[in-house]
């Protein structure tokens, strides 16, 4: 398959765009699995690409046209369910990438759902509330020949959240005639949301931190050093769950840069700060750091929380962390993983770290779909349950095959996609 590269880029300095990284984690997955040569194929490829240019009128009357993007990589197991993502770095290659992360994503966490994701390329921080408006339901009106809550649900990714969602699910009901609250996932609560989504990722992260701690016998959370990277929806909620269970969280950072206090930062504060200034960066409490810095800072545990490639050839050989927790999808290139598991540091990859997310979009549109909502202690449980069991099942896969934990991940999700595939055979 082409993988493209960047305008611009020479061989010389060639990063692995999400997508080649996407494509060397399955490559490298499938070695260990003897499947079907025509299954593993099949698998590789993405079963739709949707690409839409659509106009969106700015707020002095000019009319601008936007490029928007949904991919769904595989549907073997269910409606595909992924994020929407308005960025300046949206490719098709990277929603291609990010489909295929939610097709291993889903399957691993064992929800009954395929792979998709979306993009706009767009810098959501330009746009006024009302340009945003109209950008988000011209591109879901777009999107209406793929959405319903039986076959495509979409749900908040970077540049993303509730009042977007929001909007979709209006822009969709308005079409069809009826409220239809299921065809969207990370809703507010008083249109059908679930409790404890907005928070489910970044609790996640730290559920997933605390079993891989539990394993080397690191169970007391005050001698834990936490660094992340990205104080949006899961970085935030990672830095703040963390807090609250007594670890110490050292640094925290947004596009604009970090703050670093050693001794720990007072995580509320930082929040009430960074909601004021619109950025942790300044923070006064602690020292200025640029996020490269941030990345190499002594810890226990490092969460890039932010976005695909920060973690390169380049910045492996130089971090001083024990583990890394992947908040974010895509963050560590292929290369990268190579120095960290020479280098013996423990990671917990994105499919398993940051399937809180989805999982309680899954809880959100079967409470949807029923009508009959749950509580947050009862989210919060079942989120546990099912991201514990995940856990299980990886570090079984990883003592069985003697491999690293991405490659268990990926081998478990692949496996019962595989073994879905084949039981359902190819049509026609
Ligand atoms: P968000 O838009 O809420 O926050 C992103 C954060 O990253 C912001 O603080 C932003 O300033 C920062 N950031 C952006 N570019 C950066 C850069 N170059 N360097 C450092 N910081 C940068 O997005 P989010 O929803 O928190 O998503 C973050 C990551 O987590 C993405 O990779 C996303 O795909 C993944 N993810 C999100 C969810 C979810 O439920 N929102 C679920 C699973 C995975």
């Amino acid at each position: 398959m082409v993988v493209s590269m960047k305008h611009g880029q020479t061989a010389f300095d060639h990063v692995p765009n999400a997508y080649e990284t996407a494509l060397s984690q399955y490559d490298r997955a499938v070695k260990h699995l003897s499947l079907d040569e025509n299954v593993v194929e099949y698998m590789r490829w993405p079963r739709r690409e949707f690409t839409v240019n659509f106009p969106v009128r700015r707020d002095n009357g000019r009319i601008e046209m936007f490029t928007g993007y949904r991919v769904h990589h595989n549907t073997v197991m269910g409606p595909s369910k992924g994020g929407i993502r308005y960025s300046m770095n949206v490719t098709l290659d990277e929603v291609r990438a990010l489909a295929m992360w939610m097709t291993w994503k889903c399957s691993l966490v064992n929800l009954p759902y395929g792979g998709a994701k979306g993009g706009v390329l767009v810098d959501p921080k330009t746009l006024s509330v009302r340009e945003k408006e109209g950008l988000t339901r011209r591109y879901a009106s777009e999107l209406i020949p793929l959405l319903s809550p039986h076959s495509d649900i979409p749900a908040p990714d970077m540049g993303t959240g509730p009042q977007e969602m929001a909007w979709i699910m209006d822009t969709y009901s308005m079409t069809v005639g009826y409220s239809v609250p299921a065809v969207v996932t990370g809703k507010p609560i008083n249109i059908g949301g679930s409790q404890g989504r907005n928070e489910a990722t970044g609790r996640g992260v730290i559920i997933c931190m605390i079993e891989a701690l539990k394993r080397k016998g690191l169970t007391n959370p005050g001698d834990i050093s936490i660094v992340v990277q990205g104080f949006g929806n899961v970085g935030l909620h990672a830095a703040a769950y963390a807090y609250e269970l007594g670890y110490k969280v050292l640094a925290v950072s947004d596009v604009e840069g970090g703050v670093y206090n050693p001794n720990g930062l007072d995580i509320p504060a930082v929040r009430a700060w960074a909601a004021e200034h619109n950025t942790p960066y300044g923070y006064p409490k602690g020292e200025r750091v640029s996020n490269a810095e941030l990345l190499t800072l002594p810890c226990d545990v490092l969460i890039p929380a932010a976005m695909e490639g920060q973690i390169t050839e380049h910045n492996a050989p130089h971090l001083r962390t024990k583990m890394i927790v992947e908040g974010a999808n895509g963050p560590t290139t292929t290369g990268a993983d190579d120095i960290i598991n020479d280098r013996g540091i423990q990671l917990v990859p994105d499919i398993l770290a940051n399937a809180g997310g989805v999982t309680v979009s899954y809880f959100e549109w079967v409470q949807g779909l029923q009508a009959f909502f749950w509580d947050t202690d009862e989210v919060f449980r079942q989120l546990e349950r099912i991201l514990v069991k995940a856990y299980d099942a990886t570090v079984h896969m990883a003592e069985d095959h003697g491999v690293d934990m991405r490659t268990a991940a990926q081998m478990t999700a692949i496996k019962r996609v595989a073994d879905a595939l084949l039981t359902r055979g190819f049509y026609p």
